[in-house]
């Protein structure tokens, strides 16, 4: 029940963006934020999820779940905007010493995996796809509602939007990169040597190497900078020819994104040029 509704939460935002009317936007926007809710107040509050009777929660009751739970913490810089604290905030650091991951702790500014839930912009958002549904308006939908909505992704009951393939490019490639290698140096302490080990060895075998003629697109696996193995699978490389590629770690899930491998050829070259 719980993969459904992350799976339904994801493939709505991202439909989302390629909503052909309002109406269908609307419609994906009430969808992923029910589901998304759904998920995340059955894995915190599990007895607040439905109604007496079974139903399943509106997404306004659930908002108003999050607002009231004494565990949500009111942003207070920010009203109306309520934040679910990182159940492991200090995982990487608290890492034993003989982790083989040394460097996963020297990562500059891991941003904690808090959720914010943003229950004000949530519900205007829902107030302006009411008419829509009803046939008696546009509803406007803006970025800050997408963005409200892309930030409950950070809940351990979701984290499925990078599966889906979900462009995100609107946010600040650097913040998205931190965020990826954060969430993949807790993946990777959570699941340990011996596992991490097993996966790169699969990444390996199953892995289709460059061929001139069967696989000419094909990119060999490169390092990945989290976990270190031979195990980052890359759809393309950067387009400066840098070899930084573009795609995922087989291992440690940490994803490069064009924006994030543009950045870094570019430092590249930069750093070359000074060298000169
Ligand atoms: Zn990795």
């Amino acid at each position: 029940m719980q993969s459904e509704r992350a799976e339904t939460y994801a493939k709505c935002t991202t439909d989302l963006e390629l909503a052909p009317t309002a109406a269908a936007a609307a419609g994906a926007f009430d969808t992923a934020l029910t589901n998304g809710l759904a998920a995340i107040v059955a894995h915190e509050w599990s007895t607040q999820v439905a109604y007496a009777d079974g139903r399943i929660k509106s997404a306004s009751a659930l908002l108003k779940v999050v607002e009231e739970a004494e565990e949500a913490i009111a942003d207070p810089e920010q009203a109306g905007v309520f934040v679910l604290p990182d159940p492991e905030p200090d995982k990487p650091a608290a890492a034993p010493t003989d982790t083989p991951w040394p460097w996963v702790e020297d990562f500059p500014s891991l941003p904690p995996l808090d959720t914010r839930i943003n229950v004000e912009t949530l519900r205007d958002g829902l107030r302006r796809t009411q008419p829509v549904r009803h046939a008696s308006g546009t509803g406007t939908l803006e970025r800050r509602h997408i963005d409200a909505l892309l930030a409950l992704d950070d809940h351990i009951a979701l984290q499925c939007l990078s599966s889906e393939h979900a462009d995100r490019a609107w946010e600040d490639a650097k913040d998205a990169d931190a965020h990826s290698r954060a969430r993949a140096a807790a993946l990777l302490l959570r699941i340990g040597d011996e596992e991490a080990a097993r996966r790169s060895q699969t990444a390996a075998e199953l892995h289709e190497p460059y061929h001139p003629k069967h696989n000419p697109e094909g990119l060999d696996l490169q390092n990945c900078p989290v976990c270190g193995y031979e195990s980052f699978s890359s759809d393309h490389q950067d387009d400066h020819g840098m070899g930084l590629g573009v795609g995922q770690c087989l291992v440690c899930h940490y994803e490069r994104t064009a924006d994030t491998a543009e950045e870094e050829a570019q430092a590249q070259i930069f750093a070359t040029r000074w060298a000169d």
